[in-house]
């Protein structure tokens, strides 16, 4: 079943880290949730009938949205195209948004999962974040939609940033656990250029971030979630058996996906399309009836390194029969070939056909992928 990634670019304030697309101002919030709505109809005709499994607010933030703008958004969505009755429809929420009203309000509408940005229970870590919650925010909020019935929910936490002790991403991890939240993700901290933070770190005024504590703290999550029963089903997501997300899992298996709002991204099964990432030319084209999105056309090699890239990611593997059915044989040759290192290392396992990443492995994850990529002649 395919989904539907659907992109509200407005935050409360900046986080010092980020490089997701998103403006704090909301001056033109009820023009984008028009041209939003809008972009659904136009695209209507995509996805080729197919049932949609998952549905999924991104941002930005998308619970800065009023929940009547939610609502006519979900709306314009059932109106073109036909969404099962046991669809995952999942909403990114800040924690400082996560009122009792606000809650009971989402509660009447069709979402059944929300995604907390929590990023940490420490005030002084928020606050060095510019994140617009507070810690008191951050557990109260996943109690109060608990207590709602929102049971489905999963927490962003970020490790390997200075502040961060290993004492302190211990309480952060055992905190969550105690939540009894179903699903985790976390990210190490990774400075991207042009950001608040990174320009800090350039003039000396933040400290490096440590590849040592980051890999040191990726082992303290694993094995601290790992006891606590959580599988580790992708290398930045946890889930108690059988609570993957849908949405996140279909993006890895390769499962179509229509992207709507700016900067969202699409998926036909061969091609990805790409909405422009500025709010002000979005508006224009869609008011214009112009799709304000680029075709990235993938090549057979493009296609290999990503089912690469992402199935060793994944708890599931990369299967050499897939490869062999997909891209041919020349392929799975000359991936059992370049495996043969990381196996005699232990960073790898082949299992029948499919190959794994170890614990050791999954440290160097992407670098690994890499090394396996097809490249052009
Ligand atoms: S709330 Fe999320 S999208 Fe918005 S600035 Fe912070 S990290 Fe970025």
């Amino acid at each position: 079943m395919a989904g539907i990634y659907i992109h509200i670019p407005f935050c409360k304030k900046a986080c010092t880290y980020c490089d997701f697309h998103f403006t704090t101002s909301t001056k033109y919030l009820n023009e984008m949730v028009e041209a939003i709505c809008k972009e659904i109809t136009m695209k209507k005709n995509r996805l080729e009938n197919q049932q949609i499994g998952s549905i999924y607010f991104g941002g930005g933030t998308p619970s800065v949205l009023p929940t009547a703008a939610l609502q006519q958004i979900l709306s314009r969505v059932e109106k073109h195209f036909s969404i099962s009755a046991n669809a995952e429809i999942t909403i990114e929420t800040n924690p400082d948004d996560l009122t009792a009203l606000k809650i009971a309000e989402l509660r009447k509408l069709p979402i059944n999962r929300f995604s907390i940005g929590t990023q940490s229970f420490f005030n002084e870590d928020l606050v060095w974040m510019n994140r617009a919650h507070n810690s008191q925010e951050a557990t109260d909020c996943i109690k109060r939609s608990q207590d709602a019935g929102f049971e489905n929910l999963t927490i962003d936490l970020i490790y390997g940033y200075p502040l961060l002790t290993d004492e302190k991403w211990k309480t952060n991890i055992e905190t969550a656990v105690a939540l009894q939240v179903p699903h985790l993700s976390a990210y190490s901290l990774t400075v991207e250029p042009k950001t608040a933070l990174a320009h800090a770190i350039e003039k000396g005024k933040q400290p490096k971030v440590s590849d040592d504590q980051s890999a040191a703290q990726f082992l303290m999550l694993m094995h601290t979630l790992a006891k606590n029963g959580f599988e580790h089903y992708e290398i930045s997501n946890y889930s108690l058996p059988g609570r993957y997300a849908v949405h996140n899992t279909n993006y890895w298996k390769g499962v179509p996906y229509l992207g709507i709002g700016p900067s969202a991204h699409g998926f036909d099964g061969c091609d990805r399309q790409i909405n422009i990432a500025n709010n002000a030319k979005y508006l224009e084209s869609i008011f214009d009836n112009r799709l304000p999105e680029t075709l990235e056309q993938l090549s057979e090699i493009d296609r290999f390194n990503e089912y690469v890239m992402t199935s060793l990611r994944t708890m599931w593997g990369t299967s050499v029969t897939k490869i062999t059915s997909e891209f041919g044989k020349s392929y799975a040759e000359q991936t059992l070939k370049l495996i043969t290192p990381f196996v005699k290392e232990g960073k790898l396992t082949l299992q029948g056909d499919t190959i794994k990443l170890t614990d050791e492995g999954k440290l160097f994850a992407d670098g690994i992928a890499a090394e396996l990529f097809a490249e052009n002649e």
